[in-house]
């Protein structure tokens, strides 16, 4: 199976893809990810790409098409979670391309709905393992000791520099301009469902669940 989790920044498409690969042995391919890992190769594209980054703005169309048909060619696992990507209607049309030509296809595409109100208190509180990539926030989710993750017990805790209020509202704003028009894209291929981000941590897991069953 294959799907595509899609919603503004602070949504939850990270923790809820991280949820869907121990529960299901999916494979996130998280966009933002793999160009954080690029951005500190000390490359002069890296260089490039974390300016862009740290502004808020989207990289080019070519570079996260690129990554990703990278990952699609040795993919491995029950299936792929597309977290972060497409975010423009260009790359989600390369990833119909590339699906057809590995012979996948997509299976469901799932809209995490959140309010703009809760995305700034969500967003600038955030803070991450930096060796187990689990999700901490400073007032609803704090780690039991300051400084270490409940996880793991790494010490290596990190805030991402486009977690602050002004780049987030950079972030949104692409998300309306740029990624928006995907929803009408999906619902026009019969494959968008609705889910309320603004629940419980697993009642949306249990309903991004159920919602997988019946597709
Ligand atoms: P994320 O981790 O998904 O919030 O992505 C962090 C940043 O990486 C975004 O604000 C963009 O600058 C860049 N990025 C990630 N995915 C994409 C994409 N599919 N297209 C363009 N830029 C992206």
């Amino acid at each position: 199976m294959n799907i595509i989790l899609i919603g503004p920044p602070g949504a939850g498409k990270g923790t809820q893809a991280k949820r869907l690969v121990s529960a299901r042995g999916m494979v996130q391919l998280s966009t933002g990810d793999m160009l954080r890992a690029a951005r500190t190769s000390g490359t002069e594209m890296g260089q490039r790409v974390a300016e862009v980054m740290e502004r808020g703005e989207l990289v080019t169309d070519e570079i996260v098409i690129g990554l990703i048909e990278e990952r699609l060619d040795s993919l491995e696992g029950t299936g792929a979670i597309f977290d972060g990507f497409p975010r423009t209607l260009p790359q989600a049309a390369a990833l119909d391309r590339l699906m057809a030509k590995t012979g996948r296809s997509l299976d469901a595409v799932i809209e995490m709905q959140v309010d703009d109100e809760v995305l700034v208190e969500r967003i600038t509180g955030r803070y991450t393992c930096g060796d187990c990539g689990e999700v901490w926030h400073d007032r609803t989710r704090p780690t039991a000791q300051p400084g270490i993750c409940d996880a793991c017990g790494s010490t290596n805790l990190q805030r991402r520099a486009d977690d602050t209020e002004d780049a987030l509202r950079r972030r949104l704003m692409e998300y309306y301009k740029q990624t928006a028009p995907l929803l009408g894209y999906y619902f026009a291929h019969d494959k968008l469902h609705r889910v309320n981000g603004l629940a419980d941590m697993d009642t949306v897991s249990d309903v991004i669940a159920s919602t997988l069953a019946q597709v």
